[in-house]
């Protein structure tokens, strides 16, 4: 595939209006790729090299570019250090200086995505004395053959702001477009459900509206198509009443689920034809990747299968050193909802530290983050805890966090936090260890625990941790009322925890999903259930007291899930220490931009915007209905956090883990029952 191809494309994403569009130009992207390209172009649309788990990074700094630039333009670096001020995009200086070049360059080829791929990862991999000229000279070659246009690109990723706003379920979006008319073709039947009498459907996909459905298809979210079928059995189609969830069965492929009939009505110039309309076919098509996905959190291996290999994707098995996405707990908002929903429930105290997956095979060990990067180096007791376990192969889940074991004393997390380090990590192992808390068992010695209820799976990892050391079962209780439920809420707060996990016996473990199978209760935040995890993406300068810092507070975000943009939520101006605000100046300076986020929807502007790359949780006493903020907009006002302010940086959170719009709507609708 030709980089021109690529870099096209990306220009039609970044003017794409909405999630949707972007997802149909990935789409037409992907559907070009060769087998060898697909892991490299789905990175590259991501803005990175590889998955965070296998922590290749490239980050090169923006000097480095700018010489890169003047290199092959010829332009001074007075010239383009000008028009970065005017534009605020390195990208676009390349571009500008690329189409005036003043020097011819000699014997260059097209480029490749292959080829631009592995120079960036050579690029990536230098490192050293010496390694600076070689980062430009490298650069400086790809440039040397690039199009005003692909040099945009290509500068843009190696600073790190490729900006074109695609996450990872637009990838997954644009893959399962593909496959709908893959999978469409291949229909073979409709079963209904959960009836499951018996009746039998047939399909006509080559019914005249044939054409008029596929378009369909790339323009509708939830796919809803018209749908002609025949039966057999005509008599019985009134069994098959609107609203039905159906089983489509696709030759070779397992059944898909959940998919919905509505409006059946016979055709009018046809006997014993009908018109029915499917609802969620596309959700439907996309489950098999999305959960593939969330089991090794590798979206660049899913779309290779996706795309060349189908057949793995449906028989996707876990596997060692590709980290499953994490498990997230709802909010509700006291002891009593929570029994009301989950019935006798086993409850753990909620440790405040870093959530660690332990991932084994013999002696080798890797941990990885929240954020599913690999942080091995950094808790050396818990790898030495891990190799002890007895099974040779085990992945589990749990909290680590400064503990003294004599005194049996939880740390806080700004205890805990220390240890986030590279350099030191032996010393600061000795003086402030660490206890994994483990939570889940997700695989044990060829068994896939992550299907099994809850409750086996408790059982089995406490027996598999008895004794590890610095790897210990979670505290837990059995609960069947409210009170005792609120009984052990209060002795997890006095022994300094940060609250409970309520979890539903019977629930699978639910990679990457916020869902019931965990609800959180937290410490009072005043009249909310919880704090937000917030992207920043603004911040002011400082006035009065605060001139002298060059900071006076910061511009956050929450994300709609939906459209897949970020939505403003507060204006945080208090919480910070002096210590905080020269620090967080120091940071967002750093990543200051021009204009605002093309996937950010504001109707304020800070004095800076920033990259929306860092999180930040903030608590605030309540969230109220603001004309001036846009999280969950409808009719003219979006939800507004009030008195809010910072309580520390998430470091282990990305722009992808922030709350939801929908869950800042929850946590509004909770307040009013709140009573703590
Ligand atoms: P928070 O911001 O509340 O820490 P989060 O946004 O990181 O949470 P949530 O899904 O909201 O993620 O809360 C679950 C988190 O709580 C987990 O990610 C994990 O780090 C932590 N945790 C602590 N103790 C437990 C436990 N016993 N079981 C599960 N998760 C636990």
């Amino acid at each position: 595939m030709r980089f021109a191809d690529v870099a096209a494309v990306w220009a039609d994403v970044e003017a794409a209006p909405g999630r949707l569009e972007m997802a149909g130009h990935l789409a037409q992207l992907l559907a070009k790729a060769k087998r060898a390209e697909a892991q490299p172009l789905v990175c590259l649309c991501q803005g990175v090299l590889a998955p965070p788990f296998m922590g290749l990074e490239l980050g090169l700094g923006e000097k480095l570019a700018e010489q890169a630039i003047a290199l092959v333009s010829g332009r001074s670096e007075k010239e383009l250090e000008n028009y970065f001020k005017k534009s605020g995009d390195w990208g676009a200086v390349a571009e500008w200086a690329l189409s005036k070049k003043k020097q011819t360059s000699l014997g260059t080829e097209e480029l490749e995505l292959g080829g631009v791929y592995n120079s960036l990862v050579r690029l990536a991999k230098l490192s050293g004395a010496g390694s600076q000229d070689g980062k430009i000279k490298t650069l400086a070659e790809l440039l040397n053959s690039a199009s005003p246009l692909e040099a945009k690109y290509i500068v843009r990723f190696c600073v790190g702001k490729l900006r074109l706003g695609v996450a990872e379920p637009t990838i997954l979006d644009g893959l399962a477009l593909l496959r709908v008319p893959n999978v469409r073709d291949k229909i073979s039947g409709i079963k209904s459900r959960p009836d499951a009498k018996g009746i039998r459907i047939k399909p006509l996909w080559d019914y005249e509206t044939r054409e008029k459905e596929k378009a369909l298809d790339m323009e509708d979210s939830d796919a809803s198509l018209d749908f002609v079928f025949t039966c057999d059995d005509a008599a019985r189609i009134g069994a098959l009443a609107d609203g039905s969830a159906i089983w489509l069965e696709v030759d070779g492929f397992a059944p898909l689920a959940g998919i919905k009939l509505q409006k059946i009505r016979p055709l009018k110039d046809k006997p014993d034809h009908y018109r029915a309309q499917v609802m969620g076919f596309k959700k439907a098509v996309r489950a098999p990747l999305e959960r593939a996905f969330n089991f090794c959190s590798d979206l660049g291996m899913v779309a290779e299968y996706a795309l060349f290999d189908y057949a793995r994707i449906e028989r996707f098995k876990i596997k060692l050193f590709s980290p499953i996405r994490p498990a997230l707990a709802e909010r509700l908002p006291d002891a009593a909802a929570i029994l009301e929903k989950l019935g006798p429930c086993a409850v753990e105290g909620k440790y405040d530290g870093f959530r660690l997956q332990v991932h084994k095979e013999g002696e080798r060990v890797e941990l990885y983050s929240r954020k599913l990067e690999r942080v091995t180096a950094a808790f050396p007791e818990i790898v030495e805890a891990a190799r002890k376990l007895p099974p040779q192969h085990i992945i589990l889940e749990g909290e680590a966090l400064a503990y003294s074991r004599s005194e049996k004393r939880y740390y806080s997390f700004q205890t805990t936090i220390q240890r986030k380090r590279k350099h030191g990590v032996a010393k600061m192992a000795e003086e402030l260890p660490l206890h994994l808390f483990a939570f889940d068992l997700m695989y044990a010695d060829g068994v896939d625990w992550t299907t099994q209820p809850y409750s086996s799976r408790r059982d089995a990892l406490e027996k598999l941790v008895a004794g590890a050391g610095a790897i210990e079962p979670s505290s837990l209780k059995q609960v069947k009322t409210a009170s005792e439920l609120e009984n052990f809420f209060d002795h997890c707060l006095k022994a300094g925890l940060e609250g409970i996990i309520a979890k539903d016996l019977n629930a699978p473990y639910t990679p990457g999903a916020r869902d019931w199978a965990w609800i959180k209760l937290k410490k009072s935040y005043g009249a909310l259930a919880d704090t937000l995890d917030v992207v920043i993406v603004g911040y002011y300068r400082g006035e009065g007291a605060r001139t002298g810092f060059g900071f006076g507070g910061l511009l956050v975000a929450v994300r709609n899930e939906e459209s897949g943009h970020l939505q403003t939520v507060a204006r945080v101006g208090s919480g910070f220490t002096e210590d905080e605000m020269v620090e967080l100046e120091k940071m967002l300076s750093a990543v200051k931009r021009k204009t605002k986020p093309a996937e950010l929807e504001s109707g304020i502007e800070p004095d800076f915007w920033v990259e929306p790359k860092y999180v930040c949780t903030v608590s605030a006493d309540e969230i109220s209905l603001s004309p001036q903020h846009t999280a969950g907009l409808a009719n003219g006002k979006g939800y507004a956090l009030r008195f809010p302010r910072l309580v520390q940086m998430r470091e282990d959170k990305g722009p992808a883990e922030c709350t939801t719009a929908a869950e800042v709507e929850k946590l509004y609708s909770m307040q009013k029952t709140r009573g703590r």
